[in-house]
């Protein structure tokens, strides 16, 4: 057999014997390859019947081709049993080639609609569709039975209004979706813990301040260290120090510009913005030294990398400025200094880590694409087999 027909074809064992049509080609073509019985491997088979397949294959220069093979039903002499004549590439009772099925599935994947496939081609839409699903089948059978990854990020984000929020889990050493499940509350999480395989092995989980995920980390990822979110950490710091700035001055908080000041990192300001918040952190009376106060907080939670002896330097500062949030006599204050307090821990090991969820809000921007592609999705299930495979 010429390699070149194999080459043609994308299938093994192939022999092209006519070639017919312009438009909408038909491939006669010949199997050469050996058949065996498939219950017990035997070549000893007799020829009980013949029928011409004919499925749809690949596209030839944007034209459309079917191949046309004899196929036959066969009795085995070993064990006496019947069964037609498979062939590598067309799976029983297909009436599309695999490359064929592969083909057309990418090509809508790249953009071409299923209208424009089924014009081009003369496939029906729902037909498209559901090749489109199956390989997703296909490709999510690979992925169960996966292991759990070491570090994972544990994030929510909205899915629809009916059916609420989403709890994703990531990998953040591959930086992949490893699940999405539907809610996030302890109750609709437990199954999906239960069935985990490796969660012992999980070294560390990084996650926002949410005292749910807390309580499943520490009861399903016993061996794992929690690890606060820096991003969140720092919103969460960042909210409520502009709440208070609030109290003291309730109409220059209102004021854009302002409020893009004092947002500002220092060393981000150039020489006049800088005049210009002095000029104003001055004019309110007590202004200047929260600023001063959430400034070196900032600068403390975005340290990153440290070894253990750093650490232990700055531990202390940080405890104190607990403390002080604590005592400060504004209510948003109070209530960061004992959230901040109830994390300590997981906010010192933030000091030793570098990785974030911000991975995390990553994949989500990408699985919002992914159900603004398919113009939302209703079935929760459907969604999360798109994310598992296209993200991970
Ligand atoms: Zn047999």
């Amino acid at each position: 057999m010429p390699p070149s027909d194999n080459i043609l074809l994308d299938l093994p064992g192939f022999k092209i014997v006519d070639v017919i049509g312009n438009n909408k080609i038909t491939l006669r073509v010949d199997f050469e390859g050996e058949i065996k019985c498939p219950y017990c491997l035997s070549s000893r088979l007799r020829v009980k019947d013949s029928f011409i397949r004919r499925v749809r294959h690949v596209l030839y220069g944007q034209r459309p081709s079917w191949l046309e093979l004899k196929a036959h039903k066969y009795c085995c002499r070993g064990c006496g049993k019947y069964f037609n004549s498979k062939f590598p590439g067309i799976k029983p009772r297909m009436r599309a080639t695999e490359p064929c099925r592969f083909e057309v599935t990418k090509l809508h994947h790249n953009g071409w609609t299923q209208r424009s496939l089924s014009q081009h081609i003369g496939l029906g839409s729902a037909t498209v569709e559901r090749w489109y699903q199956d390989r997703f089948v296909v490709k999510n059978k690979e992925l169960q039975n996966a292991h759990c990854p070491r570090v994972i990020g544990i994030d929510e984000h909205f899915f629809t209004r009916k059916q609420g929020y989403a709890t994703t889990v990531a990998d953040l050493t591959r930086h992949k979706v490893f699940d999405v499940v539907l809610g996030r509350s302890e109750p609709s999480l437990r199954p999906f813990c239960r069935k985990l395989i490796g969660k012992d092995k999980v070294r560390v989980v990084v996650m926002d301040l949410s005292e749910t995920y807390r309580s499943i980390s520490k009861k399903h990822f016993s061996n794992a260290l929690i690890v606060a979110d820096r991003f969140h950490v720092i919103r969460l710091v960042n909210q409520q120090f502009i709440k208070t700035w609030g109290e003291l001055d309730e109409v220059g908080r209102r004021h854009r510009g302002l409020l893009s000041l004092m947002r500002r990192h220092p060393d981000r300001m150039r020489e006049d913005q800088r005049a210009n918040l002095n000029k104003y952190l001055n004019e309110i009376p007590g202004l200047k030294t929260i600023y001063m106060f959430w400034q070196d907080l900032n600068r403390l939670l975005r340290m990153k990398r440290l070894n253990q002896s750093q650490c232990r330097k700055i531990i202390p500062e940080y405890l104190w400025m607990i403390e002080e949030l604590k005592k400060i006599g504004f209510k948003h204050l109070q209530t960061l200094g004992h959230t901040l307090e109830s994390w300590r821990e997981e906010i010192a090991r933030m000091f030793r880590f570098s990785k974030t969820n911000g991975i995390t809000e990553g994949l989500h921007n990408k699985m919002e694409m992914i159900s603004r592609r398919a113009y939302g999705f209703r079935n929760f299930e459907n969604y999360r087999l798109r994310v598992r495979v296209l993200c991970s």
